[in-house]
């Protein structure tokens, strides 16, 4: 078995790599060896911070501002990205936003910039990373989904919706490129200390931590260690899965 890095010369992309888990993710894997680009929306002093910190840390990590939601913008960022690396090993889908409320009071805004950005964010990347996978017959591919694809939640019928059809498409996308060698694989976090999900704990914190069999909220870096086992050679017989980070709160 190898003991050096897990992910010594591979090119990373990660969407949302910004903030909170994203930027766990992009963290680790260059940690791990692999020469990372994140994509962000609009932060661009949240992105600043992470490259700082990158840097400060001899990683290799870069960034670009890509909203997931511009088709066009992302084919030329992916397109950039390979060409500059030659080659794109793995891909992160981790940009996201909720917009929670009940049914009756979500607007039709709340829905399509949940579906919009969580879902067809999604296909729009995938669509210009996979022909450069494809091309090398080698490729990983994990989306972050969350609990809430499979776990009703009170105020989430959009996010969940939108989760439960990146859980959806991990399987199927699994099925199609198997037989060219790329995994597809989803991590789906419980209630992980971000932004994201500062609402909900400060509404209703001790109830929901209550339900989580190992009585704690996740952290960004619980959710990249998942990650960072399907990117790397540890996982090479893994395709098709969403695995739970969640402390066991879908079970609960
Ligand atoms: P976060 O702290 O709010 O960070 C969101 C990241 O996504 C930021 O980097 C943001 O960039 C980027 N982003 C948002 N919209 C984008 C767009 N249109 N184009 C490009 N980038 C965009 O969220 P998080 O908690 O890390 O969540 C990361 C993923 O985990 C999401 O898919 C989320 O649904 C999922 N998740 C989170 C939790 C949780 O409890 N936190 C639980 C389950 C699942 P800017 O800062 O530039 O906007």
């Amino acid at each position: 078995m190898s003991t050096g890095p897990l992910l010594q010369d591979q090119t990373a992309v990660v969407t949302g790599g910004s903030r909170g888990i994203g930027r766990s993710i992009v963290l680790t894997l260059a940690s791990q060896g692999a020469k990372v680009t994140f994509l962000y929306c609009s932060n661009q002093v949240a992105a600043d911070h992470t490259l700082k910190e990158a840097a400060d840390l001899g990683l290799n990590v870069e960034a670009k501002q890509v909203d997931v939601r511009d088709a066009a913008a992302c084919e030329e960022a992916v397109e950039e990205i390979a060409e500059q690396n030659d080659k794109i090993d793995i891909l992160v889908n981790s940009a996201g936003i909720i917009r929670d409320n009940i049914l009756g009071l979500l607007s039709k805004e709340d829905v399509e910039e949940v579906l919009t950005t969580n879902v067809i964010g999604v296909f729009n990347i995938l669509r210009p990373v996979i022909p450069f996978m494809v091309s090398r017959r080698k490729g990983k591919i994990i989306n972050i989904s969350s609990v809430a694809g499979e776990k009703g939640g009170r105020g989430q019928t959009n996010y969940a919706a939108s989760k439960g059809a990146i859980n959806a498409l991990t399987k199927a996308l699994a099925v199609e490129l198997a037989p060219r060698n790329i995994r597809v694989n989803c991590v789906a976090p419980g209630v992980i200390e971000t932004e994201m999900s500062e609402t909900i704990r400060q509404q209703a914190g001790d109830v929901v931590q209550s339900r989580i069999l190992l009585g704690r909220f996740g952290q960004p870096e619980d959710v990249a260690n998942a990650v960072l086992f399907f990117a790397s050679g540890l996982s090479d017989y893994i395709t098709g899965q969403v695995l739970h980070v969640d402390g066991g709160f879908k079970m609960s």
